[in-house]
């Protein structure tokens, strides 16, 4: 089979829907039930808590999330450029009572890993067998001098979808034509590979067809990104405003100056009117109080069952997890789920989990009707989750429009896909 047939097949698979967890469900546990506790209702901990209870409806099933409505990043940058709204990302938690998931809207403050409970800020202290942990990602406010949570509300990061979404919108509609707009790329690892060039493509469509005499520079901390060949090509076709500074030309922001509202590198000084700092991360600041981040501040996994290599009977899934070769998306937070709820349900009836595969398919759209994406198969190897040879790949560089506008349209169905599947 070659590599383009075995791609095109793959799509098929990805596009009919995001059961992204290619393995078989475990039987129903015969041993006693067990307390599950997930924290985090995003792509990761949702999807697993409602696995967890599929799989087995005895194990006793608490989700504990900060916030009431969940807002989406996944299509936040159609927001940021005019072409869709906020309330479009914005999911509640109803549904989740149809798989008897217990939801505990508090944020977790601590947690007792010896003694194996969770404290919440509602003062709840939940004993657990199992915790799965999905906390998504943490700015490092120590990353970047100059940037701090005051001056991400000049410089929005837009990182972790809502009012930072719409900040940086209102900055766009605000900006006069001729105006310059300059992002900030971050280094390896961080929350979506592709996200800052489909950020950056959708910002120049709203330039193009609102501003035409506006600029837009990409300041990158790396030489090489996410469908680099794909974007760039397309970029050269339709936003030849739109400029890419590369680490090894000075594209690596080493300071912010707010006041000056100047981005610095070690080869100049950059002026914007509007700047998108994406600052860099780490997992979500519970997984330091449970002690499973290492000194990465992300967290190593086991990589059959999702469990913490540092802490048993924690597993962590999702952005906070280094899941080797796995981008740090929803589409992986939601495979890494179901191959983590089949794990635990396992484990807590006393069973051997199964080895899983994975996939991951990342859509990004270039313009309203022009997708393209990258997919993967995975599976654990050495120790690790690795890439299965030969599998996936990236869209055709040479494509007809038809072919980009379908890629488009699978996008908007992966994104309504999964959300159904993980808050419907
Ligand atoms: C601009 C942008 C575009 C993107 N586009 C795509 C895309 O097209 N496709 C794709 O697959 N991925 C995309 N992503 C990546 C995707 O958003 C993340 O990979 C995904 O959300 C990770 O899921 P998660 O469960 O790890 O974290 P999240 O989905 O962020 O969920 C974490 C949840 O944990 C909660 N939480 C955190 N700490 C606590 C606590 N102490 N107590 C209680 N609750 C807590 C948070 O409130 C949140 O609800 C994009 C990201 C960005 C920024």
């Amino acid at each position: 089979m070659t590599k383009h047939t075995s791609r095109r097949d793959f799509l098929k698979t990805a596009a009919a829907g995001a059961s992204a967890a290619m393995l078989p469900l475990p039987a129903i546990a015969q041993g006693a039930p067990g307390r599950v506790v997930v924290v985090g209702g995003g792509f990761g901990g949702a999807t697993c808590a409602r696995f967890i209870k599929r799989i087995d409806p005895r194990i006793a099933v608490t989700l504990v999330e900060a916030n009431a409505t969940f807002t989406a990043c996944p299509f936040s940058n159609g927001v940021i450029a005019g072409l869709r709204d906020l309330k479009d990302q914005q999911f509640g938690y109803d549904k989740l009572s149809s798989d008897q998931v217990v939801l505990n809207l508090s944020p977790a403050t601590a947690v007792d890993a010896q003694g194996r409970s969770v404290t919440l800020g509602n003062g709840a202290r939940l004993p657990y067998d199992r915790l799965v942990l999905s906390p998504g990602i943490d700015i490092r406010w120590d990353g970047l001098p100059g940037y701090t949570e005051q001056a991400a509300e000049r410089m929005p990061h837009a990182w972790k979808a809502g009012e930072q979404t719409l900040l940086l919108r209102r900055q766009l509609e605000a900006m006069a034509d001729g105006g310059t707009v300059a992002i900030s790329a971050p280094a390896n690892p961080f929350r979506c590979p592709p996200g800052p060039y489909e950020r950056a493509s959708l910002i120049a469509y709203y330039l193009k067809t609102k501003k035409p005499k506006s600029k837009l520079i990409i300041l990158d901390a790396k030489d090489a990104f996410s469908k680099q060949g794909l974007f760039r090509n397309a970029w050269k076709e339709l936003y030849p405003n739109l400029e890419w500074v590369s680490l090894s030309t000075g594209g690596k922001v080493t300071s912010v100056d707010v006041g000056e509202m100047t981005l610095v590198t070690d080869f100049g000084r950059h002026k914007a009117d509007v700047a998108n700092v994406i600052p860099p991360q780490k997992a979500g600041r519970v997984a330091e109080l449970a002690g499973v981040a290492d000194r990465s501040g992300w967290c190593p996994i086991d990589p059959v069952t999702f469990e913490s290599k540092l802490q048993p009977n924690i597993h962590v899934v999702g952005d906070a997890s280094i899941a080797g070769a796995m981008p740090k998306s929803a589409f992986s937070a939601n495979a890494q789920a179901k191959v983590c709820a089949a794990a635990v349900a396992k484990l807590v009836a006393g069973g051997k989990p199964d080895e899983p595969k994975l996939i991951n398919t990342c859509y990004s759209l270039v313009a309203p009707d022009y997708g393209i994406s990258v997919a993967g198969v995975y599976r654990p190897a050495d120790g690790q989750i690795k890439e299965v040879e030969g599998s996936g790949g990236v869209s055709p560089a040479n494509a007809p429009s038809s072919a980009r506008a379908a890629e488009a349209t699978f996008a908007n169905g992966w994104f309504k896909t999964i959300t159904d599947e993980v808050f419907g």
